[in-house]
């Protein structure tokens, strides 16, 4: 069964939150019962703005409050800036009948694993910054992290355009290039947790140096700051021509992905390629058409993120959830596996 991407058969999963403690699991901190129903607290670490907000486990986001970032603070500024809004939407969680069972993190990266430390490129002041425990000490809950890609692709499955697909791929063009993979209904991890890094996929052999140290990788090419170096103009003022080639080349690496991982759709947002809309789109599609044409991989499409600026939030509240779950199989497991040896 999947754990990965959720879907209207897993909505009743999602529900495991809900169920009352089975107390297979000692580190269980759970406030007493309330008849609140069960939410997770949705963050969002960017280099530019933090979010948080109230995703209930139908995947509806009920409420946010958003900080933006100086970008010149100090690490303990920063964390100072996220508690405010974390602790609004705490406190705004019995308003609306809600009880927060866990928080989820969405962060650019790189982080480590469940946001252990986070070090977003674009935050400087955050180098190996320890998240997950100050947001533990913060908050009394459990937490959970993955990369912001990753998220927006649990998101999308969960409640957007990748909803009911069991394999496709999330790419997010703006600043930066990130995405997220699910396969055979799991989002991919990788031995870090940093599968799905679909920036450094290889558009142009001979293009220009990435921030990772390869050359041509799709971040070079068609990001939001690589258009404004090659281009001169804002991605918010772009021409006709900047708009297809970057369609074109997401649309390459978009290929590249569905014929090796055999996947359905690719579904691309983030605010540079949703900016160029249909002209991006259209150019997209016509690459990934030409490019992949196996049997299995000739029919897949692309198509915008349909979450919108919800999608982060959303998505690291289903991080939250997909922890949680990870942590309950586990406790039930290790329970059963002491059974059997009592036995
Ligand atoms: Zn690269």
């Amino acid at each position: 069964m999947s754990d990965g991407a959720f879907s209207d058969a897993d909505e009743n999963r999602l529900d495991v939150i809900a169920e009352p403690d089975d107390g297979g699991d000692p580190t269980e901190a759970l406030e007493p019962p309330k008849p609140f129903a069960p939410a997770v607290l949705a963050v969002d670490i960017s280099g530019s703005r933090f979010a948080a907000g109230l995703v209930s486990t139908k995947g509806e986001l009920v409420d946010r409050s958003v900080a933006e970032v100086n970008p010149d603070g100090t690490a303990e500024a920063h964390f100072t800036n996220l508690a405010t809004i974390v602790e609004q939407q705490l406190e705004l969680a019995d308003k609306h009948e809600l009880r927060v069972a866990a928080v989820g993190i969405g962060s650019s990266g790189p982080i480590t694993l469940n946001c252990e430390t986070v070090s977003p490129v674009n935050l400087p002041a955050w180098r190996e910054f320890p998240l997950r425990e100050r947001l533990r000490e913060l908050t009394s809950k459990r937490v959970y992290g993955d990369l912001d890609g990753k998220a927006l692709a649990l998101g999308e499955g969960w409640k957007g355009a990748a909803k009911g697909y069991d394999n496709y791929c999330v790419i997010s063009v703006s600043t930066g290039v990130g995405g997220g993979i699910v396969l055979d209904g799991e989002l991919l991890d990788g031995a870090s947790s940093n599968a799905g890094h679909v920036g450094h996929i290889t558009v142009e052999p001979n293009g220009r140096r990435c921030g990772c140290g390869a050359r041509g990788c799709l971040e070079a090419e068609a990001s939001g700051l690589a258009i404004e170096a090659i281009t001169g103009r804002s991605p918010t003022e772009p021409t006709y021509e900047i708009m297809q080639r970057t369609g074109r080349l997401v649309g390459r690496a978009a290929a590249s992905l569905c014929n090796l991982l055999d996947l359905e759709l690719v579904v691309v947002g983030g605010s540079v390629a949703l900016g160029f809309a249909a002209t991006f789109f259209n150019a997209a599609q016509e690459e990934l058409s030409t490019d992949a044409r196996l049997p299995y991989s000739r029919h897949a499409r692309i198509t915008p993120t349909r979450l919108g600026d919800r999608g982060s939030l959303i998505g690291a509240g289903a991080v939250g959830i997909r922890g949680w779950q990870r942590d309950r199989a586990k406790a039930r497991q290790a329970a059963a596996a002491e059974r059997r040896a009592a036995s």
